[in-house]
């Protein structure tokens, strides 16, 4: 098999998933409603300040609006609460986004739970991922949503298979193990969540069928911890300094050492990344089509 037809491009993915989304934009504006996503963005970590550029670029690119309001690091916890009041009352404004993480003394649940759950275009909310995890989702968190995205368009039905996911964190661990396991169509797995507190967690990749890794530690997987033909998801995005001195971004996979042994592999970057924005564009397109009905 050609190795590029192994590779599960996010960046091609996305492009469907934006020109699918143009009808549904059109209807919206027909009734002067745009679409338009509001971001809270907390002190200066340059990688909270590119994610957010990089999300809100794609609203301006498809003619959405979006709105950034920035807070220094030591913002009090009522001046954000008060922020997200006016914002959850702001007919104009359908979709609220808290990029985290946010600074120590700041409550992270609670700016969390404060957002209404029908603007939470992230899918944070306990609301929501209490929906998802009552097998009835509402908002799905963007970057599970974009990857059960890749397993229905390149039919990988997940139905009798393994799905192992390493990371159990509430934005991408968690919500991927219970959406593989939903008796649904491309879903109906069998999954195993492993996280920090797993013993021999490659004895449990070696039998998957499926991996998925939501870790942050890069190239933790090697082709010797999978078994032939198993489909790699690479959610972690590390930033390494490779040898000419520049940094560069890689995923919690070793694409290289994987990609003769698997059935297909997402990249990084390139996989998951664009399909956690498309995703987030499309969430907030559902939440302006909510004030419609
Ligand atoms: P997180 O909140 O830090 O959670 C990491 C999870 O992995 C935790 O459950 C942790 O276990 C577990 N873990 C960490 N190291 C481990 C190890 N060596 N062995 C087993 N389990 C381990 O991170 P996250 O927000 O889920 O993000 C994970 C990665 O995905 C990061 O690299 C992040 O940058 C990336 N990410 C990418 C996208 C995208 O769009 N591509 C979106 C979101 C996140 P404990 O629970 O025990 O601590």
């Amino acid at each position: 098999m050609n190795q590029d037809s192994k590779i599960l491009s996010g960046k091609s993915l996305s492009s469907k998933v934006y020109n699918n989304l143009l009808t549904r934009i059109d209807r919206l504006k027909n009734s002067n409603v745009v679409p338009t996503l509001a971001v809270i963005l907390v002190g200066g970590n340059p990688a909270s300040k590119i994610y957010v550029k990089n999300k809100t670029a794609r609203f301006k690119n498809l003619n959405l609006n979006s709105f950034t309001v920035n807070f220094n690091d030591d913002v009090s916890e009522v001046e954000l609460l008060n922020k997200i009041s006016e914002l959850n009352n702001d007919m104009n404004c359908h979709g609220i986004l808290v990029q985290l993480p946010l600074p120590d003394h700041i409550n992270t649940e609670k700016i969390l739970l404060s957002i209404d759950p029908y603007k939470d275009v992230d899918g944070f909310h306990p609301y929501n991922l209490g929906h998802l995890a009552a097998g009835s989702p509402t908002f799905i968190p963007c970057t599970p949503k974009g990857i059960m995205r890749f397993f229905q368009h390149y039919e990988i039905d997940l139905k009798g298979k393994h799905v192992v996911v390493v990371g159990r964190s509430n934005i991408v661990g968690r919500p991927i193990s219970i959406l593989t396991s939903l008796k649904k169509e491309y879903s109906n797995a069998t999954t195993t969540i492993c996280h920090s507190g797993s013993s021999d967690i490659f004895k449990y990749t070696k039998l998957a069928d499926v991996v998925i890794l939501a870790i942050g530690s890069p190239e933790f997987l090697k082709s010797e911890h999978i078994k032939d033909g198993a489909v790699i998801i690479d959610v972690g995005i590390n930033r390494i300094e490779s040898n000419n001195g520049k940094s560069k971004l890689i995923g919690d996979a070793d694409f290289d050492s994987l990609i003769n042994k698997v059935k297909a592999i997402t990249p990084v970057p390139g996989g998951v990344g664009p399909m956690t924005i498309a995703m987030l564009v499309e969430n907030t397109v559902e939440a302006a089509e909510q004030t419609m009905q």
